[in-house]
């Protein structure tokens, strides 16, 4: 097996560079752990930036798997009818509350359909004469990909100037602002795009008067919800979707990451009047909805549900809150907790900090990662249990213990790590 030195030095020679991975080579996955190639064992507190749900060969999922490809179907394009779209279709559609869906394969893919349904909808509503509404409101601190309608509404600078000119039309309105939202929403913005709870952007949740107004202003102004759940959805918070723990229903909702266990599949859900704009050829995907891929998502909602996943992920998600708050107690350098479900945030003091936490944590054995320059992100396979979380607040407690004793000691004493 190719050792971490050799795999580095050529992905360095032949890849474009754009990952700084960690310096860990991933060689087999078992449940809610990875294990390096040299056997070394790491809880993965990340599952893959929240793919992995349902951790490493899970049973059902190798089943599945294992299923469909001794049927010889692991992709047929969409010209021809397969066994599983209009049953996932209909699954998502009960558990959120919209009634069509359009399959691709990743959570930006998903992103740019949303906004091209967004505007799709908007044009057939146009009255003669009219210009149509075109314009995007997205939100600060947003993350909804990177192609270009998506990296258009996302937020950090460093993600879009490389790229410009982006998709025009997109404007962003402080997240959590009401006012600020009203005041922005006029009659030219055809679609708001809202993260129930914000990812990238540090595990910030939404308030329930923001994605309250949110709803009642688009409505009042004939402009499109949209919200991206490609994070936060399919059960992570403890309920399927973020938005439901806010009492709102979107228009258009996208999926993705832990959609198909680790097969790449994205989903936008809309209501029936936006499906109403769109008609054949209009939009479409060759990869998109496979039935490899549609076949694992059913099996994916059937393990939720057998194992009632989400009531879980709501009780681990309050002990693991009532957790970390411990630590915000005990040390200054945590600023604040955000938790809602297996959707963690710890908010430090600084980047340097972060940074620190990031590597000793994998030092010590476990994976997570740092987002929004000071934020800990936690985004766990839904397999965890109390042993797991008391682990990781434990470890995370000894090395904010270690970094503000560095901190006391003079500068020429301190490790290089903060
Ligand atoms: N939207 C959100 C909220 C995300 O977190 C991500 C990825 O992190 C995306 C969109 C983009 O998904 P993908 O990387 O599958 O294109």
């Amino acid at each position: 097996m190719t050792t971490l030195a050799a795999i580095k030095k050529k992905e360095a020679a032949v890849l474009v560079p754009l990952y700084d991975r960690y310096p860990l080579k991933i060689a087999r996955g078992a449940g809610v752990y990875v294990y390096d190639e040299r056997g070394r064992k790491y809880l993965d507190f990340l599952s893959g930036i929240g793919v992995n749900a349902l951790g490493y060969g899970h049973p059902a999922v190798r089943r599945t798997i294992a299923q469909q490809s001794a049927r010889g179907l692991v992709h047929v394009s969409n010209l021809f009818y397969t066994d599983y779209q209009a049953e996932l279709a209909g699954r998502l559609e009960k558990l959120s509350g919209l009634d069509r869906a359009f399959f691709c394969n990743s959570g930006t893919e998903a992103w740019e359909a949303a906004l091209k349904f967004a505007r799709a909808y908007a044009q057939s509503r146009a009255t003669n004469g009219h210009k149509p509404k075109w314009r995007v409101l997205a939100m600060q601190d947003a993350f909804h990909g990177r192609t270009f309608g998506s990296v258009a509404c996302t937020w950090n600078e460093k993600y879009r100037k490389p790229f410009a000119p982006l998709l025009p039309g997109v404007e962003f309105v402080r997240f959590n602002d009401v006012r600020d939202l009203r005041e922005k929403l006029d009659d030219t913005v055809c679609a708001v795009g809202i993260e129930a709870v914000q990812g990238e952007g540090g595990i910030r949740p939404a308030t329930r008067e923001f994605m309250q107004a949110a709803r009642k202003l688009t409505k009042q102004r004939g402009a499109l919800l949209i919200c991206d759940e490609i994070q936060a959805g399919i059960g992570r918070t403890g309920k399927m979707f973020a938005y439901q723990h806010f009492g709102v229903l979107p228009d258009i909702v996208t999926v993705a990451k832990p959609l198909a266990a680790g097969l790449p599949l994205g989903a936008v859900l809309t209501s029936n009047a936006v499906s109403r704009a769109l008609h054949y050829g209009m939009h479409g995907t060759t990869f998109g909805g496979g039935p490899l891929a549609c076949a694992v998502a059913l099996t994916v909602l059937d393990v939720l549900e057998k194992d009632k996943l989400l009531a879980r992920n709501r009780q681990l998600g309050d002990y693991f809150r009532a957790r970390l708050e411990s630590l915000r107690k005990k040390h200054s350098a945590v600023r604040e907790v955000r938790v809602l479900g297996l959707m963690a945030g710890v908010e430090l003091d600084s980047p340097d900090l972060a940074k620190a936490v990031v590597k000793k944590m994998l030092e010590r054995g476990i994976i997570l990662n740092r987002t929004h320059e000071t934020a800990i992100r936690m985004l766990p396979p839904y397999l965890i249990g109390k042993q797991h979380i008391e682990r990781v607040v434990t470890t995370f407690d000894s090395i904010l213990t270690e970094e503000a004793k560095h901190q006391k000691q003079p500068a020429t004493k301190r490790s290089t790590t903060r």
